[in-house]
């Protein structure tokens, strides 16, 4: 297999593991380190780290040739103490059961940081979605519904969007599961069009809560972002609706990323419009050096070590690891991706001084506002935008300003303090819960 082939089937090319075995350990070790701090007993610690129900279907499905093909798939439900489960669907040639069990596992800790009443879960389906049209997508996407369908549900299971699905995959989710119980459900799935009772804002809600986050570490509004340089890497829905908040707040984004490569301004700073555009029309940056404003990295992953003051990666898993760690010149790393940082890198940040904001508080805005669309969905009174957005700002900044006060309180860095947080209160709540025998 060649270096860009391993690349791109997501393999830790540094470590010599898969990716998912390795955020998975990654993500372990963060809760064990938080555990101490707490000093959980065994009892807690056995009660809230294991997932509660990891299920596995084969789904056969009819392909537009007449061909069944039998696809592999996914949910976990890691932990219901504070609420039905929540997380979204990914379909990916990568995914596998470890990686569907560490994103339902941030899951639970992600909704608890925010103060939302839900747990944690996610699902997977392996399959190329780029590759298959899009009735053979309406068909794997009904049968995933229908083989899950009784552990599925608005009180106990939601699905959400995650890579390689969107509003359309959960539109098809909503009306599988409304057939089967003859009943209008919309409160079943998050992140459906506004057409079907989605949220006013929900699209851009992962790269609004991650500007409200930068925002609060930069002292706003007694400090405004303007001037700020800034480095993204992916330029998908996190990555683009974070460098689009962001330029439009005053920050100037001097690197962008994505599949197809980096570039960096030549000048003050990127046009995000612009990219969008481009990026919208040839479906990727590809060739986005041509524009005139940029130019092309000859290494992607030099946008990592970029001098600006804020980084944020929002493509991948295991972009920060050990080997490049110690060349990151921002000030801040506000992570957008699930998992962006090896656990190996994020000690050595920590120790050159570099703030990070991690991932389950600072991507914690997407989830935040599906809790939101299930509200709305539930009242079945809609909000606008505004409104949305309000909400949000309340719930980001509480929960931003919580986890800075418990590093402040313990003197640890902010990943900690956002274990620490969310593990605390997924105990406590399970304690008050008790034991069902
Ligand atoms: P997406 O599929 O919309 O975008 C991913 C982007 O990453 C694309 O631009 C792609 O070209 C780029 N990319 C892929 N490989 C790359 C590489 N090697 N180098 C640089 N760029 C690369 O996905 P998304 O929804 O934006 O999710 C991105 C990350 O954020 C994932 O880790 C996801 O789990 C996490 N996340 C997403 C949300 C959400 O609401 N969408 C919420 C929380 C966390």
């Amino acid at each position: 297999m060649s270096q860009a082939d391993r690349q791109s089937n997501n393999v830790d090319i540094t470590q010599g593991k898969s990716a998912s075995a390795s955020v998975f350990e990654s993500a372990e070790k963060h809760f064990d380190d938080a555990a101490k701090v707490l000093k959980l007993t065994m009892n807690q610690i056995a009660t809230v780290k294991k997932p509660r129900r990891s299920v596995i279907v084969n789904l056969p499905v009819r392909m537009d040739d007449g061909t069944i093909h039998v696809f592999e798939g996914f949910r976990v439900l890691h932990n219901k103490a504070r609420g039905p489960g929540k997380g979204g669907i990914r379909f990916h040639p990568d995914v596998s059961l470890d990686e569907v069990q560490t994103l339902a596992f941030w899951m639970t800790f992600k909704c608890a940081v925010v103060g939302i009443p839900m747990g944690g879960a996610k699902g997977g389906v392996i399959c190329d979605p780029g590759k298959m049209s899009d009735r053979e997508l309406e068909n794997l996407t009904r049968r995933y519904v229908a083989e899950l369908f009784e552990v599925l549900g608005p009180d106990v299971d939601i699905p959400a969007p995650d890579v390689g699905t969107n509003a359309r995959v959960m539109g098809w989710i909503m009306d599988t599961y409304s057939m089967q119980v003859h009943r209008h459900t919309p409160s079943v799935v998050t992140g459906k069009a506004i057409e079907l009772e989605g949220s006013a804002g929900r699209d851009g809600a992962t790269g609004r809560g991650l500007l409200y986050c930068v925002r609060r570490w930069a002292g706003y509004p007694a400090k405004q972002l303007h001037g700020l340089t800034v480095a993204v890497q992916g330029f998908g829905n996190v990555g683009s609706w974070s460098a689009r908040l962001l330029s439009e707040d005053g920050c100037r984004i001097m690197g962008l990323s994505d599949i197809s490569g980096a570039y960096v301004s030549k000048d003050s700073g990127i046009d995000i419009g612009a990219a969008q555009e481009y990026a919208k029309k040839h479906k990727s940056l590809d060739g986005f050096e041509r524009s005139g404003n940029v130019t092309k990295l000859k290494h992607p992953k030099e946008i990592l070590e970029m001098e600006v003051d804020v980084l944020v990666p929002a493509a991948l898993e295991n972009q920060i690891t050990h080997q490049n760690a110690g060349k990151v010149k921002a000030r801040l790393v506000a992570e957008g991706a699930n998992g962006p940082t090896t656990y190996d890198a994020d000690r050595l940040l920590a120790e050159r001084g570099i703030t990070v904001i991690p991932d389950i508080l600072c991507n914690a805005g997407g989830v935040s506002v599906s809790y939101l669309e299930t509200v709305q969905n539930r009242m079945g009174y809609y909000w606008n935008e505004e409104r949305v957005n309000y909400d949000l700002e309340e719930i980001m900044n509480r929960a931003f300003d919580t986890v800075r006060d418990t590093a402040t309180k313990y003197e640890i860095t902010m990943r900690k303090a956002a274990y620490v947080v969310g593990i605390q209160r997924v105990v406590t709540s399970s304690e008050f819960r008790g034991l069902y025998a």
